[in-house]
């Protein structure tokens, strides 16, 4: 039996899954590592829920994520049946050039570190697992799945900033990001609703980050984040959409530094910076404080002006999909939003929100409304299989082919 590990590489924790390659790609292993460099942990379960470890070690063991990685395959090694025929990745950041999954080579490496300061908290993290693994097991295939790739065949004219064109050139240009997530529930969509798949969808990929994607016929065609994943809605703890005066006002009058700026917009704004309390939806619904009220509503409020934007992209609206943990968790949200999309045709049934069944709206809402959990990591390995079955070669074409 053949299988595909999945590593997920973020600030501090690294999440990894196994896949046995058959007929479908069947999950076998899921684990985490977590707490790097403060409070490792590294817990690990089966595809029915058992768990193969768990396990505490001393901060200096697991210092950065490259000791994470050694000790996760020490714990790998042995324990994946079969043969592992290849590593997927996740990588935020593929820059203008990528619209599908890429093998790893020392030149793919170099050109992907190029792009770390368009993704300065991201980048870094992700490609220090493929780093490793180069080191060690440079025979091993590896493949880069990018969060960017879904959006590459938007109109150039909308990827633009309207500043002169040469930082476009430069690579100053909107990218959007959680293209796994949009990839895999456009997949999803076409399997459960094949009548709107091919229609005007948005989908809201509402979790810690949060964005939302225009959908033409299964197609990318407008984001709400571009340059960085700092665009669009607040988020956890990212400011979303800001003018950029207020940048401008805070450099010179507060004097902040470049560093002093990037952990305000990206770790102290947002529902976090908003509410005073938290950056987590869960706790601001239990909350009564007027800050959790504001941070909820200016949630709210956005997702529904940009849903009013994203809509005129599409010239209108079929369905609009929920995703993500607040997305796929929270009847209360979902019901906040679908009131902000009434004037889209959007309506509610409420036993059926309340239940998270796949359809949401009722019968006689003109736009359609699901559920649809995303699974990022099965999309990685997708690609990862599809790359390696066809030669490794950059896949033509647009990256829904392998959907
Ligand atoms: P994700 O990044 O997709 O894992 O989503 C994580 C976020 O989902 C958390 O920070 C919570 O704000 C939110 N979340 C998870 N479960 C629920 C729930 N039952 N109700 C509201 N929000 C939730």
């Amino acid at each position: 039996m053949d299988t595909i590990l999945v590593i997920n590489a973020g600030s501090s924790s690294l999440k990894f899954e196994v896949f046995a390659v058959a007929d479908t790609l069947a999950r076998q292993i899921k684990g985490k590592m977590e707490g790097i460099g403060t409070a490792p942990r590294l817990s690990i379960r089966n595809v029915g829920g058992d768990q193969l470890a768990q396990e505490d070690y001393p901060c200096e063991l697991v210092a950065d994520l490259p000791s994470a990685m050694r000790l996760v395959g020490q714990w790998l090694h042995g324990r994946i049946e079969g043969r592992l025929i290849a590593v997927g990745h996740r990588v935020v950041h593929g820059g203008p050039n990528h619209a599908g999954p890429v093998k790893v080579d020392d030149s793919l490496l170099r050109e992907l570190e190029w792009y770390t300061p368009l993704a300065p908290l991201h980048q870094p993290n992700n490609l220090a697992p493929i780093k490793v693994l180069l080191e060690r097991q440079p025979d091993l295939a590896q493949v880069a799945c990018f969060d960017t790739a879904f959006h590459r065949g938007h109109d150039p004219m909308a990827d633009h900033y309207a500043i002169p064109t040469r930082y476009f050139e430069e690579g100053v240009r909107r990218y959007g990001f959680h293209g796994l997530s949009y990839e895999y529930v456009a997949g999803r969509l076409a399997e459960v609703a094949p009548d709107v798949a091919g229609g005007r969808v948005i989908v809201a990929h509402l979790g810690s980050g949060a964005s939302m994607c225009a959908l033409r016929e299964g197609r990318s065609v407008e984001s709400t984040l571009g340059f960085t994943a700092l665009d669009g809605l607040p988020m956890g703890t990212r400011c979303g959409q800001i003018d950029p005066g207020v940048l401008l006002y805070l450099l010179e009058q507060h004097g902040l530094s470049a560093r002093q700026l990037q952990d305000l917009l990206y770790k102290e704004s947002g529902l976090k910076g908003l509410s005073g309390i938290s950056n987590d939806v869960r706790d601001l619904l239990d909350s009564e404080a007027a800050g959790a009220t504001l941070a909820l509503d200016h949630f709210v409020h956005r997702i529904g002006l940009n849903a009013g934007a994203l809509a005129a992209a599409l010239s209108g609206l079929d369905a609009f999909v929920f995703t993500a943990g607040i997305g796929e968790n929270s009847p209360a949200m979902r019901e906040r939003i679908a009131r902000k999309l009434a004037w889209l045709g959007v309506s509610l049934d409420v036993e059926r929100n309340n239940a998270g069944e796949l359809l949401v709206s009722s019968d006689d809402s003109k736009v359609k409304v699901f559920v649809i959990p995303t699974d990022e990591e099965l999309m990685i390995a997708r690609h990862t299989f599809a790359l390696i079955a066809a030669g490794g070669a950059e896949p033509a074409g647009t990256p829904q082919l392998y959907a």
